[in-house]
């Protein structure tokens, strides 16, 4: 586990220095992507200091969930069906990876069968690529709308998967699609989220705005 422990330092430095380089005041946080990582180290991460953890697969996530050691922040950031949404809904506190009125819609229900009203980012497919999550930028503004006339469902900004090598220039877009979104909702004070960067990425990301950084290999050594 002293990887774990080494990689974490590592990477919070090179966030640290990152904030300094690219003049970022405001908070980044470091995410720990725990998919098809065992509790134990995952126990290792929290007991470092990690305070925020993404999943991807809700049966994982739920098999896992109760051997977790310590009080954290739950993310869910992958691929979800209509189907699993039940069996999460009251164990995370963000669904990162929204992208249809259908999940929405499923989102809502089962947040108000909770009575809970959950916060969501909806996922942008920034680089168009086929097999990627996530909506089209253009159809940003209808989703927007739809999840505004949701009671138990909260826009909180947006999450995006760049290509791998994609150019800064998408970053950049991104960053853009994220703030007029923001100058566009009627609840702005809450649409604070910009999930964006992974292990190969996250500095560009930090250069560009993002305010989550999800990192899974670099942390837990590769799947
Ligand atoms: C796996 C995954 C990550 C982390 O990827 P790494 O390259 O291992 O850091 C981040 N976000 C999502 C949505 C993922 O599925």
């Amino acid at each position: 586990m002293i990887e774990i422990s080494e990689n974490f330092k590592r990477i919070s430095e090179n966030i640290k220095k990152a904030c300094l380089d690219f003049n970022r005041k405001d908070e980044v946080r470091f995410m720990a992507v725990t998919k098809g990582v065992p509790y134990e180290r995952i126990n290792c991460a929290l007991e470092l200091g990690i305070d925020l953890i993404g999943e991807n697969r809700a049966q994982e996530f739920v098999q896992k969930h109760p051997f977790y050691a310590k009080k954290c922040e739950i993310h869910f950031i992958g691929g979800l069906q209509n189907n699993k949404v039940r069996y999460i809904i009251d164990k995370v506190s963000v669904i990162q990876s929204a992208d249809s009125v259908k999940l929405l819609t499923e989102i809502n229900k089962r947040a108000a069968a909770h009575s809970l009203t959950m916060d969501i980012l909806i996922e942008i497919n920034i680089g168009c690529e086929w097999s990627k999550n996530g909506i089209e930028a253009d159809l940003l503004p209808g989703l927007l709308a739809e999840a505004e006339t949701l009671k138990n469902v909260r826009t909180r900004g947006l999450m995006a998967i760049p290509p791998i090598d994609a150019e800064e220039k998408i970053y950049a877009n991104m960053r853009r699609l994220y703030e007029d979104a923001k100058a566009s909702v009627k609840q702005p004070d809450v649409f604070d989220t910009l999930s964006m960067g992974m292990s190969g990425d996250y500095i560009t990301a930090i250069k560009h705005g993002a305010n989550i950084i999800r990192i899974g290999s670099a942390l837990f050594g590769s799947r």
